[in-house]
């Protein structure tokens, strides 16, 4: 493991894919990329997305002698939003993030939707590397189209002998992914061409048989599967708080910055 520190970067897109319909692809160039050589794919950033047309970032700063936060014009202000660290190219020195085209309302969706080679993302992201699972022979992953880059990131990264069963929810057939791994794998795939008027996550879960030792389930996905899930593990199955890791990654009808404080709470209620 090497020593996390925090590192602050001006993205310059390079290059945008879709993966499939509803999962694009963007390229970042950064500066210094040997600063994020030690990160782990599937782990998270911040970024900041520009106001559309804006092409400069404003990192938030501190006024060091009044302790609050310097004030940034309306006009130039970036709306911060979490997304996972996809991969890293150190030749190329370019970062990879994925983005759900989930329409044009969020911010960040909708600066993927239209970015361009030239645009610029801030990235606020941590220099070292993270245990994303633990060592167990048998994972299990649930996720919603957002949970999926860091599923497909963890299941790169299994060993061999693990068996995984995934439970991934996208809009169509055509956004299923390939996920490449060593790890003998499972996925049960569901279709919702509308995740943010509900999910049936939580139901499919609830009908697959369950490892009984050696165990950890991964759970990323809107916040009521999220939640209804926790119960289910924690509460009806009786699974130890060291076995699981979940949490909300969106809630239907907020944006991210008004979710958080629900999001983080949920996450901390069992
Ligand atoms: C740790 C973590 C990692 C994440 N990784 C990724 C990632 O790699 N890729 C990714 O795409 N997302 C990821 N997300 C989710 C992403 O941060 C949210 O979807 C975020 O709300 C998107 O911001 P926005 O500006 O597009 O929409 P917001 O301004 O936050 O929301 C605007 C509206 O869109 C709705 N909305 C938000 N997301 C969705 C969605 N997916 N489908 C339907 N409606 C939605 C909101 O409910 C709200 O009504 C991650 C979240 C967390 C916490």
């Amino acid at each position: 493991m090497k020593k996390r520190g925090a590192a602050r970067r001006i993205g310059v897109v390079t290059e945008k894919e879709y993966l499939t319909p509803h999962l694009i692809r963007v390229k970042l160039k950064v500066d210094d990329i040997h600063d994020f050589q030690h990160t782990t794919p599937g782990d998270n950033n911040k970024i900041l997305v520009p106001p559309p047309g804006v092409k400069e970032i404003i990192f938030p700063e501190m006024d060091p002698e009044t302790g609050k936060m310097l004030p940034i014009p309306e006009h130039l202000a970036s709306s911060r939003r979490t997304y996972t660290h996809s991969g890293i190219d150190i030749d190329r020195s370019e970062l990879f993030i994925d983005f759900v085209a989930h329409g044009e309302e969020g911010p960040a969706s909708a600066w993927a939707i239209h970015c361009r080679p030239g645009d610029v993302l801030g990235i606020m992201m941590k220099t070292g590397s993270k245990e994303l699972f633990p060592e167990v022979e048998n994972m299990l992953f649930v996720g919603d189209a957002t949970g999926l880059p860091a599923i497909a990131a963890m299941i790169k990264q299994l060993p061999e002998h693990v068996k995984a069963t995934c439970v991934l929810e996208v809009y169509g057939k055509d956004d299923e992914l390939e996920l490449a791994g060593k790890a003998s794998t499972t996925i049960h795939w569901l279709h919702n061409p509308h995740p943010e008027k509900g999910s049936e996550l939580a139901q499919k879960v609830r009908s697959l048989p369950l490892p009984k030792e050696s165990r950890f389930v991964f759970i990323a996905a809107e916040f009521d599967t999220v939640k209804d899930l926790r119960g289910y593990f924690r509460k009806e199955q009786g699974w130890d708080r060291t076995e699981l890791s979940a949490y909300s990654y969106w809630r239907a009808g907020v944006a991210e910055d008004r979710s958080e404080k629900d999001r983080r709470a949920e996450k901390a209620s069992m």
